[in-house]
């Protein structure tokens, strides 16, 4: 692509709107990337040259499980210069989306190349951004789509890769110390779906959860009634509400299982700007602090 000098002095203003982590404001002449939900986004505009204009399609506390595309959601995927996914089986939904769309471009997997963890449904477990040492790997993803598609700015997309490779690796030591003060008997938790075991596996912390690892459906009552007998014998130190789901299946284990409510993790979606978790690296900090203290106390 060819830029004359107002062009460029365009994407200069979007570089300034894209500061935003979730910029959603069209600008028509700047490279789009779209991303299915906003973690990626986030990554992505982390990760973009100056003046790369990103969105997600599933945005700031909604639920990706459950998401269903809009007539005008799948016009802003046709006009993509580049669509970003996690994969792992999470956007069930983006095969479909991208043939009705028509988009003929790339549809880059952050994901590619991690061993997905699986369990007793035999389901992959698709949320292994929770781990920092596999958000390397959706970096070094994402950084090698970018350099495939605007060759040019190949200089500036290692810099920034390299710069954000670091910032991850900071807050995975921080993130060790945090939960490595904790003794390990005391880091069990429940969360109301089942998002957690990439973090848990990474950071030593057992989640139990009534959901599974969608949100499709509720739990049973069977298998609510052996969560809270399982809190009971297992002495569970305390229970998240999650950004994305309904509270009050967590609100009733408490009670039922008198156990103490330690706050709100961000599993599957940022928060909006001015809450806790407006990034993925702010995410991650967040839920490692929150569950540090819960546990401790
Ligand atoms: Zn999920």
């Amino acid at each position: 692509m060819t830029l004359n000098r107002r062009q460029t002095l365009q994407l200069g203003s979007v570089a300034l709107a894209a500061l935003h982590p979730l910029a959603t404001r069209a600008q028509a002449s700047a490279p789009r990337v779209v991303a299915s939900f906003s973690l990626l986004a986030d990554m992505a505009q982390e990760l973009a040259p100056v003046g790369v204009q990103v969105t997600a399609l599933v945005g700031p506390n909604a639920d990706a499980h459950v998401y269903e595309p809009s007539p005008a959601d799948g016009k802003r995927l046709a006009q993509a210069d580049l669509v970003l996914i996690n994969g792992l089986g999470f956007e069930g939904w983006i095969e479909r989306m991208v043939k009705v769309s028509g988009y003929r471009g790339t549809v880059a997997v952050a994901s590619q190349g991690i061993r997905a963890r699986t369990g007793g449904h035999h389901d992959t477990d698709p949320h292994a951004w929770q781990d920092l040492t596999l958000a390397r790997r959706y970096a070094t993803n994402i950084s090698a789509a970018f350099t495939q598609r605007w060759p040019a700015q190949r200089d500036e997309i290692a810099r920034r890769g390299a710069d954000y490779l670091a910032r991850i690796d900071g807050l995975d030591k921080q993130v060790r110390e945090w939960l490595g003060a904790v003794p390990r008997a005391q880091r069990r938790v429940i969360t109301s779906h089942d998002a957690f075991n990439y973090f848990g596996a990474a950071y030593g912390v057992d989640f139990l959860a009534p959901q599974g690892w969608n949100t499709h459906s509720e739990p049973s009552a069977a298998a609510v009634a052996r969560l809270i007998r399982q809190i009971k014998k297992d002495g569970v130190r305390a229970i998240f509400i999650e950004n994305i789901s309904d509270p009050r299946l967590v609100e009733r284990i408490a009670r039922e299982g008198g156990v103490r409510i330690g706050g709100t993790l961000y599993s599957d979606a940022l928060s909006k700007p001015d809450g806790p978790a407006p990034t993925y690296l702010r995410l991650i900090e967040h839920n490692a602090r929150s569950l540090a203290a819960a546990l401790q106390a």
